[in-house]
């Protein structure tokens, strides 16, 4: 039977479950609390091009992924990132990582959500606050006290600790406490996007150091169609490095993480342009791995990265399965 269905957060698991649910027939509407569509596929616009802060590139283990992708990103609007890609080990050696071949969105991260979302209805800039239940329906509350409808079933693809206050917020403390302790399941990351007129490192396009610092640097102009003037670079620090400094000042994180660039690279000189961002929940540590989670009886049901791996193509592995046990 054909049903009407709210999906919370489009990122790559909302927007894939929205997707697929309208594809069967139902009533989908997408809810966004930030101004655009793509989550944690993220890019940031600087001065003259954007850089991905967020998710690096992607792999594909499943053809069923390509195959989405093809049909409703397009492939003009993704494209392997030929880039050469190293890691330092312990004996801080340097290594090429292992051949696979890594996705990336041209000319940004974000072609592939925006693309997905023209496929689905999104409402952007609501917060969803609560769910009340009025009859065999939810009514969907945002953080303005607004009213946005009522809906069948109710799909949540915000990351743990936001889907679990929502949930307590809707007196669906079952489901929440099936959740565990998810303010340690997902770690925060600051990442800085940097402008550099030459090239600051010839060695690798892509790198992942022994650092305390450090987690990743990468030549975001090296990526298929950025055509930027000079290189932007994108440097993420350690959960460890982030959780101590989660409070600092942007402009001061900038500094430290370039700081630790130049000490890796041996570059000499500066960046000509910086810009941070604080991701409080970046990269996913949850234990559980259930896939999804569902509450038949009440409709209510839960997809993202952190319930399947973590990654790019586990957030909409899961979108995918819920879908199905939906029916
Ligand atoms: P999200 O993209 O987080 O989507 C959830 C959405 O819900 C968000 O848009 C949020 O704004 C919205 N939302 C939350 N609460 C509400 C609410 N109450 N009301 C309305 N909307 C709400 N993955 C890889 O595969 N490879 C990588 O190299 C990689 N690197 C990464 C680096 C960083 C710094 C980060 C942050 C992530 C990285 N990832 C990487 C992980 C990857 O980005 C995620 O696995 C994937 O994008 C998650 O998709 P999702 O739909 O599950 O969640």
């Amino acid at each position: 039977s054909i049903r009407s269905i709210a999906i919370i957060g489009s990122g790559l698991a909302g927007l894939t479950a929205g997707i697929l649910l309208g594809r069967k027939g139902h009533h989908v509407r997408v809810f966004e609390k930030s101004r655009g569509p793509g989550g944690r596929m993220s890019s940031k616009r600087v001065s003259g091009s954007s850089a991905d802060i967020g998710a690096q590139y992607f792999t594909v283990r499943h053809p069923e992924f390509l195959a989405f992708l093809k049909a409703y990103a397009g492939a003009d609007n993704f494209a392997p990132w030929q880039g050469r890609f190293g890691f330092q080990g312990d004996d801080k050696q340097w290594q090429a990582f292992p051949e696979e071949t890594r996705y990336v969105g041209v000319p940004r991260m974000t072609a592939i959500t925006r693309a997905l979302s023209e496929h689905v209805p999104v409402t952007a800039q609501v917060r969803i606050a609560k769910l009340e239940r009025v009859g065999e329906q939810w009514r969907l509350i945002c953080t303005e006290g607004n009213d946005h409808g009522s809906y069948d079933q109710v799909i949540i693809t915000a990351p743990p600790a936001q889907a679990r206050d929502l949930l307590e917020a809707s007196g669906l403390n079952e489901l929440a406490g099936g959740l565990g302790h998810s303010e340690d399941s997902i770690l925060a990351c600051w990442a800085v996007a940097a402008h550099f007129e030459e090239a600051p490192s010839d060695d690798f396009d892509a790198m992942r150091p022994d650092s305390d610092v450090l987690y990743w640097v990468a030549n975001n102009s090296s990526k298929p169609e950025r055509n930027d003037q000079g290189q932007w670079w994108v440097l993420h620090a350690t959960p460890e490095w982030t959780q101590a400094h989660v409070e600092e000042p942007a402009e001061k994180v900038s500094e430290q993480l370039l700081a630790a660039f130049y000490e890796l690279t041996g570059y000499q000189g500066a960046a000509t342009d910086a810009v941070a961002h604080r991701w409080l929940y970046a990269r996913s540590v949850q234990q559980e791995q259930p896939g999804y989670l569902l509450e038949p009886g009440l409709g209510v049901g839960l997809a993202g990265d952190w319930l399947n791996g973590g990654r790019v193509e586990g957030a909409w592995e899961s979108a995918t399965r819920l879908v199905e046990a939906l029916g």
